[in-house]
């Protein structure tokens, strides 16, 4: 099988352990830019407690300052901090549990990356979370949202069949709707976006809310494709 993984929330604690910093980071640098705050702790713990309903960390900002509180010039700082500065030497990043035994396992699958952001982010971001690079023939960083184009290009590359290739992500509609779309396999992995999403159910053939799982399903692709299903 062609197994596809999203990074962030699939493979990684983007969201439970990446984003509470990065929002920290955000607020003192919109506070240092100028943003009139008088209790700091209560502020960051306002920008968390959204962000764990929020569908990105964009909407959580944007929620923050919507609420009428904080000077909303601000919110353009905040954003470029989050997702455009570099990651300082020091961040708090984990795997999530059993990602690197998975994907060793997995070893004879031809194993494909394709992840949104920043290239530099997204490459230290695996070495922080002690995932090797190597271990996919092909790691894709893009700007675009969606990512549709990339996974057929993907098939297209490497003449894969649909019923051969799985797509693993927590967020259905960019990584999950465009795979259906192409006749692939999609597993939502349910992890920190991917608690929020709800509806698009159509697009989801499996969900887990454990890494291993995927090689359960993997072995019960690989056998319906075995007697030409
Ligand atoms: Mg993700």
């Amino acid at each position: 099988m062609w197994i596809i993984f999203d990074l962030d929330d699939t493979l990684i604690d983007t969201t439970g352990s990446l984003t509470p910093f990065r929002l920290e980071q955000a607020l003192k640098k919109m506070i240092d830019s100028g943003l009139a705050v008088n209790d700091f702790t209560r502020a960051r713990f306002q920008l968390w407690a959204l962000n764990k309903k929020a569908l990105s960390t964009e909407e959580a900002l944007r929620i923050f300052f919507s609420l009428g509180e904080y000077d909303k010039s601000f919110l353009e700082v905040g954003i470029k901090e989050i997702y455009e500065v570099e990651l300082p030497e020091k961040f708090p990043l984990e795997s999530l549990p059993g990602a690197g035994n998975l994907l060793q396992e997995l070893k004879d699958h031809t194993l494909i990356l394709v992840t949104k952001g920043h290239e530099a982010i997204q490459y230290k971001k695996l070495e922080k979370a002690g995932i090797e690079p190597r271990l996919f023939s092909k790691i894709i960083v893009s700007d675009l949202k969606d990512k549709g184009p990339h996974y057929q290009k993907i098939c297209n590359e490497m003449n894969i069949p649909p019923s051969q290739l799985v797509v693993i992500g927590d967020r259905i509609g960019s990584d999950l709707v465009p795979a259906k779309k192409l006749g692939a396999w999609t597993v939502q992995m349910k992890w920190g976006r991917g608690l929020c999403f709800e509806g698009l159910e159509d697009y989801v053939d499996f969900k887990i809310s454990k890494l291993e799982e995927i090689k359960r399903i993997i072995d019960h692709l690989g056998a319906l494709n075995s007697v030409g299903i």
